[in-house]
């Protein structure tokens, strides 16, 4: 009897160490429906099972923080090179050495000491309604702080952290002075107030008093794939310098996890060719891996040029572009 006992315990904790080997947990500030058809179709490869966490990225941070070495995530997968910029400077994720995530990733999407990695781009640039404005006139962001554009445009709040990265990439190009007597120049122009978010700004140039604004890409796609917002049309900007701004969705391994070698795994698995051509169509975003398909509709906007900037740099330059946003009373 006390033999047989043992066996059942030994057996427990055998298939406990089984199924912590082969779980992977993902602590995510993506929207689950972005990322779960990847997920499933890694665990029918592998075999090794995920548990997904979603929450807010200033949460899920704070909570791998106050986890510290007790937590369960093995991967902290987010969107913005500003959010992962600012995990990797709180000492969330381990480096990791993989040909593979830097053959498929080019240098510029990833961190260079190698511990977060870009697994989608996220253009953000001018969208416009066909009814009231002549392309003719559309050159550059910074072309939007003329005069011509008096009461006519309108943005999202500097406060959301994708206006912070693209304000940083300014700075990046044009230096602090230049770049805040620019955002001074589109508020004076502002023909709202700010926004909270980029799909009410879209719909305020379709129906509203704004002719023009400044979006991520995806959220025109959504709009179009309604059929109802057929007036609003996309402008590459900058394509006569440093190209249309480029950010990122992407993940790191987190240090203290326990399960390191199938969270590289996964990782390799998002930048393939086959993973690359779900992750990015699921939202309308652009493949990080240059050999991957792009959906339908956002092939129908055709080629530019991309501002190829290291993403890190608008991580290191988050905080020059609060202050630059404060005093430019862009708010
Ligand atoms: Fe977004």
């Amino acid at each position: 009897m006390r033999k047989l006992s043992l066996l059942i315990i030994i057996l427990a904790i055998s298939s406990c160490s089984k199924i912590d080997e082969n779980t992977l947990t993902i602590y995510s500030s993506r929207q689950p429906q972005l990322i779960e058809p990847l997920l499933e179709s890694f665990e029918l490869e592998t075999g090794i099972k995920i548990e997904l966490l979603t929450g807010d990225a200033p949460q899920l941070l704070q909570r791998l923080k106050s986890e510290g070495g007790m937590t369960q995530a093995d991967i902290f997968m987010t969107v913005d090179a500003g959010t992962l910029w600012q995990a990797a400077s709180e000492d969330i994720f381990h480096p990791i050495d993989s040909k593979i995530l830097e053959e498929n990733i080019p240098s510029y999407l990833r961190d260079s000491e190698k511990r977060w990695f870009g697994f989608s781009k996220r253009i953000r640039t001018i969208v416009y309604s066909k009814e009231k404005v002549d392309p003719q006139n559309l050159s550059t962001i910074e072309d939007l702080a003329s005069e011509k554009w008096d009461n006519k445009l309108c943005l999202r709040t500097s406060r959301k952290v994708y206006n912070r990265s693209l304000l940083a990439s300014m700075i990046d190009n044009l230096g602090y002075e230049q770049s805040k007597s620019i955002v001074k120049g589109w508020v004076n122009n502002f023909a709202t107030p700010v926004f909270s978010n980029d799909t009410n700004a879209l719909k305020a140039v379709a129906e509203g008093p704004c002719h023009v604004t400044i979006v991520n890409t995806y959220y025109l796609a959504r709009l179009l794939d309604t059929g109802k917002y057929d007036q609003l049309e996309i402008f590459w900007s900058n394509q006569s310098n440093r190209g249309a701004h480029v950010n990122i969705t992407g993940a790191g391994v987190v240090k203290s996890s326990k399960n390191k070698l199938n969270a590289i795994k996964f990782l390799e698995y998002l930048s393939t060719k086959e993973a690359q051509d779900i992750y990015a169509s699921l939202n309308y975003e652009f493949p990080v891996n240059t050999r991957s398909e792009l959906n339908d509709l956002i092939k129908k906007w055709g080629t530019f040029k991309e501002d190829e900037i290291p993403v890190e740099r608008l991580g290191k330059l988050q905080r020059e572009a609060v202050k630059l946003a404060q005093e430019a009373e862009y708010f």
